[in-house]
């Protein structure tokens, strides 16, 4: 495996693994774990060889946020991806990736209002804006992202197909289901921060999202199955609760009820100051 953070180097050694057939590229910001290794293993299905980037993009935390704190630990992600059999671990420098006097931002609209949209202003800007610049540095294939970020992967989606950014780079924006711990909660870099009591609460969100979503199968008014499930989140130990809605799973677009388009659930809400997110078709 190559690691490689500069531009120069990056665009030889790409070239040279496209001889032997279609690049995955698999972005991340490390602190890798079970789901990032999933995202790497069926991108290996999917390509001659694999490329993983890892950013901690800045451009996509808010003033507030956790960048400083983001757990940074690359001798061991480079480890793990060396295991995997990845070609090209594709770790840029903040200057490479965002040289003085950098100025351009790229804003998807449509998917990108709305959860964590509206609770992280600026943040699909800055995921749009460094996912697009992975695509022309890395130039894939395809391009593999998790379930777990689900309004994520439908800003990039609408990204890709508006900006052709399909054949020959990217062809396939592909979806990887949500990877969960054996009590259910989703796997998370930030799941780290939680201390053993709140992690052990934590279980809580997929549990009282199966029930709200197993109330609305049976039949119940969704904003009573959502205030039921706000209710037991913050039984349960978390602190505040983000959102807690069902949405179309393409348009994003807020659902009162049953409707046409296939409708998730999406939840984001905070123990102590860890802010968890989940999403599960409804
Ligand atoms: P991150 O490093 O958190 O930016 O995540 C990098 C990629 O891994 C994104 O496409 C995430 O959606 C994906 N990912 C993170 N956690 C999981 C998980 N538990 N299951 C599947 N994919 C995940």
């Amino acid at each position: 495996m190559q690691t490689i953070s500069q531009l120069v180097p990056l665009r030889s050694a790409v070239d040279a693994l496209k001889v032997d057939g279609p690049l995955a590229l698999v972005p991340t910001m490390g602190a890798l774990h079970d789901g990032h290794l999933t995202l790497v293993r069926e991108a290996r299905k999917h390509a001659a060889h694999v490329a993983v980037s890892i950013f901690v993009n800045p451009r996509q935390f808010g003033p507030n946020e956790d960048l400083d704190a983001y757990p940074r630990q690359l001798a061991r992600d480079s480890a793990l991806l060396q295991a995997e059999g990845v070609s090209l671990l594709w770790a840029p420098t903040a200057e490479a990736m965002y040289p003085a006097g950098y100025a351009t931002n790229i804003s998807v609209d449509g998917v990108s209002a709305g959860l964590c949209g509206a609770a992280r202003p600026g943040h699909f800007d800055g995921v749009a804006t460094v996912v697009c610049k992975l695509f022309n540095q890395v130039r894939p294939d395809c391009a593999l992202f998790g379930e777990k970020d689900w309004q994520q992967l439908a800003v990039i989606r609408r990204m890709a197909r508006d900006l052709d950014l399909t054949a020959p780079h990217v062809d396939g924006i592909i979806g990887v289901p949500t990877v969960r711990e054996a009590d259910g909660l989703a796997m998370s870099s930030r799941n780290a921060y939680l201390d053993p009591a709140q992690r052990a609460q934590a279980a809580c969100l997929p549990r009282a999202m199966q029930a709200a979503i197993a109330a609305m199968r049976g039949g119940a008014d969704y904003a009573a199955a959502l205030a039921a499930l706000r209710g037991e989140l913050l039984a349960g130990g978390f602190h505040t609760v983000d959102y807690a809605e069902v949405r179309g799973a393409d348009s994003i677009a807020l659902q009162a009820g049953p409707g046409a388009e296939a409708g998730r659930l999406f939840v984001a809400a905070r123990i102590g100051s860890t802010r968890l997110i989940d999403n599960l078709p409804v």
